[in-house]
């Protein structure tokens, strides 16, 4: 019996699983598409929002309220997770699946964000940036190579390379810089996902990230680029990093039709209701963003129509009703009401900002299920 059973695992993971297709597209209507992308622990149905576990946890959230806003997968975030815990203790843990108690699939950015974001204490060379340790100022030099090894070490399900983003105040010099440097280093990552992922019976998927900062032309070589190497899917990187919304439009609405492959697309760091619906409807497949944990822990909620809401407002005092009238969040079904959480937010209780995570992921997560 057990050898029957091994021998159709060997079977289902030798012979059918490499011939099964990792992304299906299930419809198309003009620009926007839905499919669905089999990743090693499950589905995703696209379009779909991943809200940002940044150090393996959705921000004041357990795995079971994270799953009962309907999202289908996670991402976080490779850089803080190599700082603190360090992926040595997570994959000993089993991995961030086992380590975290999530099972939904989940994606690991390159900690391509941090070398922008935290450019002040970083130095970018060919072979990699070299960081100062926000903890504790020790040295950190991350290079494409380490990127996908800390990645898989982690045990993430959909890995992304290293990218060089560069900020637009640094002017075109410095974008055409990066632009060259993401390329090459997409090659050096490839190589490095391919040599670590060899062996495996059932491999991450790998995303590459194009580049280009707001220059068109760049922007659409470098899609050329990285749909057309050895990559799984296309990451779209450098936008809401202080553009404006027109400005990010007209990028997503100039590539949008020049994807020449199937691959699925995700765009980064993206976003905001509108934002969503915008890069949903110029071809995009899955977006992440902290912007509904944080602005709900800064009592900050969506409600129909996009409009942003601040509970704190002292109108709130005494609403008695619920934060959306006919959502099916956890909060709203549940019908606790604006004053109470306006309380909640006023006595600094943590309950306030899980409860509106709940609601914010939910909106999102109801817009990409009305595109599907
Ligand atoms: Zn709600």
């Amino acid at each position: 019996m057990q050898t029957v059973l091994s021998s159709c695992i060997i079977i289902y993971f030798c012979i059918i699983m490499p011939i099964m297709s990792y992304f299906d597209v299930i419809n198309t209507n003009k620009n926007v598409r839905s499919g669905i992308l089999n990743t090693r622990v499950g589905k995703i149905r696209t379009p779909a929002f991943f809200p940002d576990g940044t150090r393996g946890a959705v921000k004041s959230m357990t795995p079971e309220q994270v799953v009962s806003t309907g999202v289908q997968a996670v991402l976080a975030n490779t850089f803080h997770l190599h700082i603190s815990p360090g992926e040595s203790v997570v994959a000993a843990s089993g991995g961030i699946h086992s380590f975290s108690r999530q099972a939904l699939p989940i994606m690991t950015d390159s900690g391509g964000f941090q070398i922008f974001s935290l450019s002040g204490i970083n130095k970018i060379t060919e072979e990699g940036v070299r960081f100062r340790s926000p903890l504790d100022g020790s040295p950190i030099f991350l290079t494409p190579e380490e990127s996908i090894r800390i990645q898989i070490a982690l045990g993430s399900d959909m890995v992304v390379v290293l990218d060089d983003l560069a900020s637009l105040a640094k002017g075109e010099s410095r974008v055409i810089e990066a632009f060259d440097r993401t390329h090459r280093w997409l090659q050096r990552s490839i190589d490095a996902f391919n040599e670590l992922t060899a062996d495996m019976i059932s491999r991450p998927l790998l995303f590459g990230v194009v580049q280009g900062g707001l220059d068109m032309n760049l922007r659409k070589k470098s899609l050329d680029i990285v749909q057309n190497s050895q990559v799984d899917g296309v990451a779209i990187g450098g936008l809401s990093v202080g553009e404006s919304h027109d400005e990010m439009r007209i990028v997503l609405e100039g590539i949008a039709d020049l994807y020449s492959t199937p691959k699925p697309r995700f765009l980064l760091g993206v976003g905001s209701p509108r934002e969503i619906r915008m890069a949903i409807e110029n071809g995009v497949d899955m977006m992440d963003c902290v912007l509904p944990t944080r602005n709900a822990r800064h009592g900050n909620i969506w409600i129909d129509g996009d409009q942003a809401v601040n509970l704190l407002n002292a109108r709130y005092k005494e609403d008695y009703g619920v934060l959306q009238d006919g959502c099916d969040c956890y909060t709203c079904v549940n019908g606790f009401s604006r004053s109470f959480l306006r309380h909640q937010f006023k006595v600094a209780e943590p309950l306030a900002g899980t409860l509106c995570s709940m609601h914010n992921i939910r909106y999102l997560e109801r817009i990409c299920e009305s595109y599907r």
